[in-house]
C-alpha cells in the first residue's frame, strides 16, 4: 500500500509512520528526516538546505521531489512507503502524481492527522526539550511559528487537493498514540477491502 500522512508539525506523522512500518512492512519516507541526515552528514545537498530549514521554509521543490522520485523505486518500497512530510504544497502533489503514474503506482489512502494549534504548539516545545543530543535546530518557537504559517498557506491546500480526489480521510491526531494508530489502521483496512 502506498499512503501519504498529512499534518502540521507536531502532529505525530513520524510517530505513526513508524508504527505503520513495525505493522505492515511499509516504508517511512521522511523527507524531514533524509534531509537532516544530510546536513549531519555535511554533503552538498546539506550545506544547501541547512538554513532554510533553521528558518522553517520550505527547501526547493526539486529537491524534495528528487529525492522521493529515487526513494520510491527503491526496493524496500516494495511492500508500498508511507510519506511523511510530503508533499508539502500542491506542486509537490501534482510531481508525485506524475511519478507513480509513470511507476503504475497508485496511492491507497491519504490521512489527516486533524490537530489543535495551541496543543502541537506544547507538543513541539516538549520535543525540543526532550531530545537527545539537543533539540532540532528547527524546534523554537520563531521557526515553529514559521513552519505553522508554512503549512496553513501551502500545505492546507494539499489536504484540499486530495479530498477534491475523493481519497483523504481525516482522523482525530490528538488523540493517544495507539488511538490515532488503530484509526489510522482502519482507514487502511477499508482502503485494502475497497
Ligand atoms: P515538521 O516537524 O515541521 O513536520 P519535517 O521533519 O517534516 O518537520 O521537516 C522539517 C523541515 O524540512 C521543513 O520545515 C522544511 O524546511 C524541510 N522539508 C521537509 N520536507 C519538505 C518538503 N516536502 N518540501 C520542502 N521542504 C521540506
Amino acid at each position: 500500500m502506498n499512503v501519504i500522512l498529512l499534518g502540521p508539525p507536531g502532529a505525530g506523522k513520524g510517530t505513526q509512520a513508524k508504527l505503520l512500518e513495525q505493522q505492515r512492512g511499509l516504508k517511512q519516507l521522511s523527507t524531514g528526516d533524509m534531509l537532516r541526515a544530510a546536513i549531519a552528514e555535511g554533503t552538498a545537498l546539506g550545506r544547501k538546505v541547512e538554513a532554510i530549514i533553521a528558518r522553517g521554509d520550505l527547501v526547493p521543490d526539486d529537491v524534495v521531489v528528487g529525492i522521493i522520485a529515487e526513494r520510491i523505486r527503491a526496493k524496500d518500497c516494495a511492500k508500498g512507503f508511507i510519506l511523511d512530510g510530503f508533499p508539502r504544497n500542491v506542486a509537490q502533489a501534482e510531481a508525485l502524481d506524475a511519478m507513480l503514474s509513470e511507476l503504475g503506482l497508485k496511492l491507497d489512502a491519504v490521512i489527516e492527522l486533524g490537530v489543535d494549534e495551541n496543543i502541537l504548539i506544547g507538543r513541539i516545545e516538549k520535543r525540543a526539550s526532550e531530545t537527545a543530543g539537543g533539540p532540532r535546530a528547527d524546534d523554537n518557537a520563531e521557526a515553529l511559528k514559521k513552519r505553522l504559517a508554512v503549512y496553513n498557506e501551502q500545505t492546507a491546500p494539499v489536504a484540499a487537493y486530495y479530498r477534491s480526489r475523493g481519497v483523504l480521510r481525516t482522523v482525530d491526531g490528538m488523540a493517544d498514540v495507539e488511538t490515532v494508530n488503530r484509526q489510522i489502521g482502519q482507514v487502511l483496512d477499508r482502503a485494502r477491502a475497497a
